[in-house]
Parts: structure tokens; C-alpha cells; sequence
């Protein structure tokens, strides 16, 4: 066999070939280009399923004359330079092949002109080769026409579909952008009919309504975030009447860019678990934006998969997101509010301190959720009765829901436990009453702390309070500490953390208990989190420390711990009564 360097001409064909796959990836790229020039406005305008002509109009910040060859060559870009930068990517594209590759195989002319020129500039290529480039009066922005696609690449041209199966996947893949970007205004032609116009007044739902119709947009529920500070979760998710029969109208988005993703598929899937019949899919707009280093976009030419750092973290918060959205939006039912009916008798139950599900409300200006038809069932019964009731009753942990609620069943109903809370107010009294006053544990590796200016300045004050409480520590000349030990509890913590969020909390001046801060603090930071699984065991031995808790009720910070649904609650919500 003879070995031979492709030629030139060869050689970029079959580049080109990876990144202009169909008509579709060249509207792709295109409008990624204007998006990427900060237009405001995107004209696309498809001929013959894009297999005659793709014409992008965009009002974005244009080219310069000098530039328009350059912006033709193979990885030509303005949007990366350094190899760091790679890591930092908010633009949508960055190799600079997609100009050079889209000319290679078609016949395209350019014209555009930045805001520094009077007059615009036009350049005209064939099959990659410039015929010529002129001066040409233009309106701000660059409009782009590519046709006679794949005129010189017939192995290519033959495996295109139908003009009308092209022109499907261009607006899918319009619509998709144009969800992605409501701030743009987008109008989508085919042929001589207008498919959709988003007006780009940034709202969301307009854009939705303006490519799904005005119906449709009225089951959509806005997703209610979920708290996780590294991953944003926004968008709309069809309400659980709406259903379709495949996933094409499951639209994710990382950082304004479309991905197909499985993962975030299966997300989706679960979090609509049970709502929707088998087989059946919703209709979303689902944008996540993260740190561009915690997402890897360099993985395939086509750019519509990416990596995740942490894909646990992104599945967790996409699933939790949409079901929180869907809980709270859809019409479930939730237990009433309680507000204020009966009122003496809610407050001799309260008062007698006894009846630990009704001391969720513990504090007068909260309101809470317990089930009016179960204070009405305590009034069946001479409050008296509940003088003795042991304070938690035994419990039957049934499991976890959204990695943040234990489950149980008790003596009268189910009983639903918040881990953290729980938690906190185990390792809160165990801190007051002193079981780990003495008990400090050495770090492996002692780490060295800054400290704020204000914060130094006062530490000698509470220096033998968080040393009674189980730090070791020692001062390591101007703001630094080196920290030794700290409080047993604090045994899967950040220790760093741990410190400064001690020190803070009690360098607070409205602190008037240090001890009962100090306690405070460091149960809310020991304390198991919300989203963190537990095992069967785990949740078991964290009810029996609640269980022997003076206050189970609430945590260290009033919140309630314990919310009970009584059977009687339970039966009158399924009719049964
Ligand atoms: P990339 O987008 O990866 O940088 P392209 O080949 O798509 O590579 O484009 C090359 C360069 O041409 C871009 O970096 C950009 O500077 C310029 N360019 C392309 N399209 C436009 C446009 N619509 N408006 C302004 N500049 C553009
Ligand atoms: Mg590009």
C-alpha cells in the first residue's frame, strides 16, 4: 500500500463534511454566528429545505471589510486565542472552522458592515475559492446566503432527505434557538410562508407562545428553582394535562446552547413520574446555566453533547426543579393551611407542649401547614389527654423523597421528617448539654485560616469559648489562624468553613447567648444536608436521636422538623369520610 497526503481541496472536503452534515447544520451555524455577534434580530430564510438556499440576516456587530477573507479561513475565530480560554467558552463558537467548512461545499456570499464603516463589504466564494470582494451598501449586521449546497460533493448531496424532511429539522432547530434567546427577535421563513416570529422582548413565555402557539403557552408553568447555588434551573414544563408522544418538544439548554442529552432526558422523565401515562412525554423549555469550566462543550464537531463535571449534581437539580415545579403548579393536592379556626383549642394543645405536631407552630407569626381536619380531630378529645403523649412517637421510616425527607409511618398516620432539621437539632443539644464539650478531634492535617481585619481584632474575646466547644487552634501572625482540632461533630465538614462560621456567628453583635450561638452554629454546619442520600440505617438512627431530643419539634432555628398527615386527614382527602 502507498501512503499519500490527501491534497488541499480533499482534505477540507471531508473537514467539511463533519461539520456541515445537512441544511440543518448550516442554519446552525450561521445563526450561532449572529447570536455570537449580539444581534438582536435573526432573519432566516430557507429555500427548498435549505438544499437551494439559506440566507441568515442578522443586525449583530458585523465584520470589517479587512476581515471578511480572513473570517473564511479554517480556524479562523474571533473567539478564542489562548489554550485557557478554552475553559472560560461563552461564545457559541470557537473552533473557526464553520464559515471556511460551509463555503467549501457550496456557493456563499457575504455582506456585512460594523458600525465603524459607512459602507459594507462583499465577498463572494465558490466551493471555498473567493471570486471576488466589493464594496456594497448595507444596513448594519451581516446577511449571509448560502446555495447550491454540496453542488461539488455528490456522495454528500444523495444523502439528503426531501426538501420538506430538511425543512423540518431547520425549524426545530430555529424554534430551539429562539427559546434559548427570547431577548432576539427571531422570523423564520420557508420558502415564500412565515413559520414563526418571536417578538424579543426577553420574555420567555412570548417566545414559547409565538413558535407553540398562544394555547399551548397556557399550560406552561414557569420551573421554580431549586436551590443549588452552582446550577441555575430555569424555563417553562407543560402543566401534567399536556402530553406528547415523543421527546422532540424536550428542549434543554447548558448556557444557551442546545444539548441532546440523555441524562437530562431521563430527568425530565422522572420528575414527571406517575403524572404523565406510560409512553407519554411533556412539552419543556429547560435552561440550565452553569460555570463554563464545570461543562466540557468540546466533545463532538456537531457540539449538541457536552460533558458535565458533576452530572449528578446537574441530573439532581433538573429532576428536583421540574417535580418541585410541578408539586407546587399543578393542582396536586397539598394539606390546607391552617389559618386560625378553633383557635382556643389549637391553643391549649400549644400550650400544653405535649402534642409535638401541633407545636409546629411555634413561633405566632408563622403560619403552618397543619391539616385543619386534624386540629378538628384533637377537639374530638379533652385536650388533657395529650398531657403524657410521649413526646415522638415510635416511627416506621418508610424512606426517603427528593433525598431531603424521611419518610415514616406512626401510630396515627404519616409523618414527614426534614433530614437537615432534624439532624441540626440533634447535634444541637448534644453540643449544649456538653456530650462533646471535651471531645475534639485532631485534623490529619491542620490547615491554616485568614480571617477578616474586623473579626481578629475581637477573636481574643471568644477564644475560650470555641476552645471549651472543641477547637484547636493557635494564632499564625497577622490574620491567620492554624487550626488543629475541632468539634467532634464536625467530623465530615469542611473544618476551614466550620471555624470561620463559628467565629462569624459569634462576633455578631446581636449575640447575646455566645454558648447557645456557638451550639447553634455548629449543628446547622455538621448537620446532614438536604439532597444527601441516606440509608435505611442511617435514617433509622437519626429518628431514635430525635426521638430522645427535649424539643424535637423544630431545629435549633424554629423551623419545624416533624409535619404529621393523620389518617383522619388522609381519609377525608381521598373522600373516604
Ligand atoms: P467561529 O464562530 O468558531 O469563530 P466561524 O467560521 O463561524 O468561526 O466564523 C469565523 C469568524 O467570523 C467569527 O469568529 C466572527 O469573528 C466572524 N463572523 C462570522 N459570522 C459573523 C456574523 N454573523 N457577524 C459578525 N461576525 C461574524
Ligand atoms: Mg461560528
Amino acid at each position: 500500500m502507498i501512503i499519500n497526503i490527501l491534497d488541499k481541496g480533499v482534505s477540507s472536503l471531508i473537514a467539511a463534511g463533519e461539520v456541515v452534515e445537512r441544511p440543518v447544520s448550516i442554519v446552525k451555524e450561521l445563526i450561532e454566528n449572529s447570536l455570537d455577534a449580539g444581534s438582536k434580530r435573526v432573519d432566516v430564510i430557507v429555500q427548498d429545505g435549505g438544499i437551494q438556499t439559506i440566507q441568515v440576516v442578522d443586525d449583530g456587530q458585523g465584520i470589517s471589510s479587512a476581515q471578511m477573507a480572513l473570517a473564511f479561513h479554517r480556524f479562523a475565530t474571533s473567539k478564542l486565542q489562548t489554550v485557557e480560554g478554552l475553559d472560560q467558552i461563552r461564545t457559541l463558537g470557537f473552533r473557526g472552522e464553520a464559515l471556511a467548512s460551509i463555503s467549501a461545499v457550496s456557493d456563499t456570499t457575504m455582506i456585512s458592515r460594523p458600525v465603524a464603516q459607512d459602507i459594507g463589504t462583499k465577498i463572494h466564494l465558490i466551493e471555498g475559492d473567493i471570486v471576488n470582494i466589493t464594496d456594497q451598501g448595507s444596513p448594519l449586521g451581516t446577511s449571509i446566503t448560502v446555495s447550491n449546497l454540496f453542488a461539488n460533493f455528490p456522495a454528500r448531496r444523495k444523502f439528503l432527505r426531501s426538501p420538506g424532511a430538511e425543512s423540518s429539522k431547520i425549524v426545530n432547530l430555529c424554534s430551539k434557538y429562539a427559546l434559548a434567546y427570547p431577548d432576539v427577535a427571531w422570523n423564520l421563513t420557508l420558502g415564500d410562508k412565515n413559520k414563526f416570529i418571536t417578538p424579543g422582548n426577553g420574555q420567555l413565555i412570548d417566545a414559547f407562545a409565538g413558535i407553540y402557539g398562544v394555547e399551548l403557552s397556557e399550560n406552561m408553568l414557569p420551573v421554580k428553582s431549586y436551590l443549588n447555588s452552582d446550577i441555575s434551573v430555569k424555563g417553562l414544563i407543560s402543566s401534567p394535562k399536556i402530553s406528547r408522544s415523543n421527546r422532540t418538544n424536550i428542549n434543554i439548554f447548558v448556557n444557551g446552547r442546545w444539548i441532546s442529552s440523555n441524562l437530562l432526558n431521563q430527568a425530565v422523565a422522572q420528575a414527571y413520574h406517575s403524572l404523565l401515562k406510560e409512553r407519554r412525554f411533556p412539552v419543556c423549555v429547560i435552561d440550565i446555566e452553569l460555570k463554563p469550566s464545570d461543562v466540557d462543550v468540546n466533545v463532538h464537531p456537531a457540539k449538541t453533547e457536552v460533558r458535565f463535571l458533576d452530572p449528578g449534581a446537574v441530573f439532581s437539580t433538573v429532576q428536583q426543579s421540574i417535580r418541585q415545579t410541578l408539586l407546587e403548579e399543578s393542582g396536586i393536592p397539598a394539606p390546607q393551611t391552617y389559618e386560625g379556626k378553633n383557635k382556643k383549642l389549637t391553643e391549649a394543645v400549644l400550650g400544653s407542649g405535649a402534642f409535638w405536631t401541633s407545636n409546629l407552630k411555634s413561633s405566632t407569626n408563622r403560619t403552618t401547614n397543619i391539616p385543619e381536619s386534624m386540629i378538628e380531630n384533637l377537639q374530638l378529645q379533652a385536650p388533657g389527654q395529650f398531657t403524657h403523649v410521649k413526646v415522638l412517637p415510635l416511627l416506621r421510616v418508610l424512606g426517603q423523597i427528593q433525598n431531603t425527607y424521611i419518610v415514616n409511618e406512626g401510630p396515627d398516620g404519616l409523618y414527614v421528617i426534614d433530614q437537615h432539621a432534624a439532624h441540626e437539632r440533634v447535634l444541637y443539644e448534644q453540643v449544649l448539654s456538653g456530650i462533646n464539650q471535651s471531645a475534639s478531634q485532631a485534623l490529619l492535617n491542620s490547615v491554616v485560616v485568614e480571617l477578616d481585619s474586623h473579626l481578629i481584632d475581637s477573636i481574643d474575646s471568644i477564644k475560650d469559648l470555641l476552645a471549651d466547644i472543641g477547637f484547636i487552634f493557635e494564632h499564625f501572625g497577622d490574620s491567620s489562624y492554624i487550626l488543629r482540632g475541632v468539634p467532634n461533630a464536625f467530623h465530615s465538614s469542611d473544618p476551614k468553613d466550620g471555624f470561620v462560621d463559628v467565629v462569624t456567628n459569634l462576633l455578631n453583635e446581636n449575640v447575646d447567648d455566645r454558648r447557645d450561638a456557638a451550639s447553634k452554629t455548629i449543628a446547622c454546619h455538621a448537620a446532614i444536608r438536604a439532597g444527601q442520600t441516606l440509608s435505611l440505617a442511617e435514617m433509622q438512627e437519626l429518628i431514635k436521636l430525635l426521638e430522645i431530643c427535649k424539643q424535637p419539634q423544630t431545629c435549633a432555628h424554629g423551623r419545624p422538623t416533624v409535619i404529621h398527615l393523620n389518617s383522619n386527614y388522609l381519609e377525608s382527602q381521598f373522600g373516604r369520610r
